[in-house]
């Protein structure tokens, strides 16, 4: 899209808090623009652990958290229902968890408003056979897991609905900043490296662990503390619900079912950089320790890679950090420039996807007040586009509609996640320019048990089709586009190599190890060294770049 060149409201950061605050400014009538540095959701909320919180996390140490994530639990499962898969979910005492703790957690949830029950623990068994036989009791809780580009894409699809609109790889690089007020941003296309200037009355910085960089800009102090997270994918769902250890939050201690994996989480070890961290084999190792207390056969289970996000985490001035990152508060915060003398700028920082509609409303409250704005929030009424009849998603869907067609052969690219070839295709054609991974976001081509083993060749072979057909079909224009389509091919299996080097071990590693040697002996992928820098973009602009 040409990226208009002024707005209403600027919303920095495409994450789920930048989109709720696009829809919310729209749909208060205000013509805003969303700007992200990448693809939608490549920063925390791509990388995030995929649970809708009921809440019952927080009930023992913050039961105001606690309550607004059972709020906009209930929200999100009426406007968001197609992102949502309604696994529900148990807090389970094991043997090492403390009595003080697990006979205060049903109060707890009643005083905190989190529906809870406790279950027969032989029933949950029958149910959930890997869990460890020694369970001592289990409470139900309305945990889900939750789908986080597809709810972003719907969430700006929406804004857009009312008049907004959001642009990818449109990375802020400053601001202009006269008289106390910013009057421009100054953008950065990331696949021509373009430059240009979007004039604005008002700006919202939504760029979690990133916002102090953009403050920065603007000559503002905002201290993030970011705390990186590593979680584990194992390659089936030894578990249907959500399954929480009935302890003070720490390490390895919950495992979401998410689509056809399911995915073990998390750590928390403050990092200095949010776009330079490594995971370690030593976390690794942790939390494959931790995660045996709830299902004992997991150090015999396939891990898939290891994967890992960073917390926005704001450290408030007079912030004690004795306590580590665990200590710093999960609440969100919005955080008024005014006080440090920038007129139109707010920043919304922490929190959790579960709250982002909530952290959105709040945001655009102190947004409209500024602008004279009395249209009151209607984001936690109307549901979102696209939302299939109101049914949550199961996992059975794309299985079900392959079989209403007819099954037989289904043109499958990715046998995993049961994506279609018109499925990658419709993809490319609404979302072209893109990368392969922004194609695996947008359709879980090569999210399954077997990462991307046949798919992602097949989703290269459709990016080099394409770019036959928006920039020649000559044969010196085809070699030119498999010479890119084989560049993004290699960018996508070092980018997924990264997340297999700290899980190999024993036959894993010798495995690891043929395939990088089919990658780079074989296929001739020059290195499976991590990529520096961004992914390159398979965009006619590169063709044009590569001559
Ligand atoms: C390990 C881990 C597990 C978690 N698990 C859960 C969970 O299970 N459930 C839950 O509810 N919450 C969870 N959270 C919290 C949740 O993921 C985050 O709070 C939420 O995703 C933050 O969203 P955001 O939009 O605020 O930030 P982000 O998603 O990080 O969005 C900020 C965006 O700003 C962009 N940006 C940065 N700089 C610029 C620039 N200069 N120009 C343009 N754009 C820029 C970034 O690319 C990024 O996309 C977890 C967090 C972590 C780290």
């Amino acid at each position: 899209m040409t990226v208009p060149h002024t707005a209403d409201v600027l919303v920095i950061g495409g994450g789920a808090t930048g989109a709720g605050v696009v829809r919310d400014l729209a749909r208060r009538g205000l013509r805003a623009l969303l700007v992200e540095r990448g693809d939608y959701g490549t920063g925390t909320t791509g990388r995030y652990h995929g649970l809708l919180h009921s809440g019952g996390r927080y009930v023992q140490k913050d039961q105001v958290a606690a309550r607004e994530c059972i709020e906009e639990n209930r929200v999100l499962r009426r406007i968001a229902p197609a992102s949502i898969e309604d696994t529900g979910g148990f807090f389970v005492a094991t043997p090492d968890d403390p009595d003080e703790y697990v006979e205060a957690f049903a109060a707890n949830c009643e005083a905190s408003g989190v529906d809870c029950d406790e279950v027969d623990v032989p029933t949950l068994l029958e149910h959930e056979p890997a869990l460890d036989r020694r369970i001592r009791r289990a409470f139900r809780v309305p945990d889900g897991s939750i789908e986080p580009w597809q709810l972003i894409e719907s969430t700006l699809a929406d804004a857009r609905l009312h008049g907004s609109d959001a642009a990818s790889y449109q990375r802020v690089i400053g601001f202009e900043v006269t008289a106390g007020r910013i009057t421009a941003a100054v953008l950065r296309d990331e696949r021509t490296r373009s430059e240009t200037k979007v004039w604005t009355q008002f700006v919202v910085s939504a760029a979690g662990a990133w916002a102090g960089q953009i403050a920065a800009f603007a000559g503002v102090d905002v201290e993030m503390t970011p705390g990186k997270g590593t979680m584990l994918i194992y390659n089936h769902r030894m578990t249907d619900a959500v399954i929480n250890r009935c302890h003070k939050s720490s390490d390895g201690d919950i495992m979401v079912p998410v689509h056809t994996v399911a995915i073990l989480g998390t750590t928390d070890i403050k990092v200095a950089d949010p776009d330079d961290y490594d995971i370690t084999r030593e976390e690794v190792a942790q939390l494959v320790d931790e995660g045996a207390k709830l299902f004992p056969d997991l150090p015999r289970m396939r891990i898939l890679r290891a994967y890992a996000g960073v917390r926005p985490l704001y450290k408030p001035p007079a912030a004690d950090a004795a306590g580590g990152n665990r200590s710093i508060t999960r609440a969100h915060v919005i955080l008024d420039h005014a006080d440090q003398g920038v007129e139109n700028f707010v920043s919304v920082v922490g929190g959790k996807l579960t709250t982002h509609r909530l952290m959105a409303e709040q945001t655009v409250d102190v947004v409209a007040a500024k602008l004279g704005v009395t249209a009151r929030c209607t984001t936690a009424e109307e549901p979102l586009p696209d939302q299939h009849g109101g049914a949550t998603y199961w996992l059975g869907h794309r299985l079900a509609e392959i079989e209403q067609r007819g099954g037989g052969d289904a043109d499958l690219l990715c046998e995993c996640e049961l994506v279609t070839r018109p499925m990658a295709e419709t993809y490319l054609d609404e979302h072209w320019p893109c990368t392969i991974d922004d194609v695996r976001r947008g359709t879980r081509v090569g999210m399954g048990p077997c990462q991307g083993a046949f798919c992602t060749f097949r989703v290269a072979g459709l990016v080099a089709e394409r770019l036959d057909a928006s920039a020649g079909d000559g044969p010196a224009d085809r070699a030119e586009h498999a010479a890119i389509a084989d560049r993004a091919l290699g960018a996508f299996l070092r980018e997924r190599f990264k997340g297999t080097r700290p899980i190999a071990h024993g036959r894993q590693l010798q495995e690891l190890l043929m395939t990088n040697g089919i990658y780079t002996g074989v296929l001739g992928l020059d290195s499976m060294a991590p990529a520096v820098g961004p992914s390159p973009v398979t965009a006619p602009e590169a063709v044009d770049a590569a001559r």
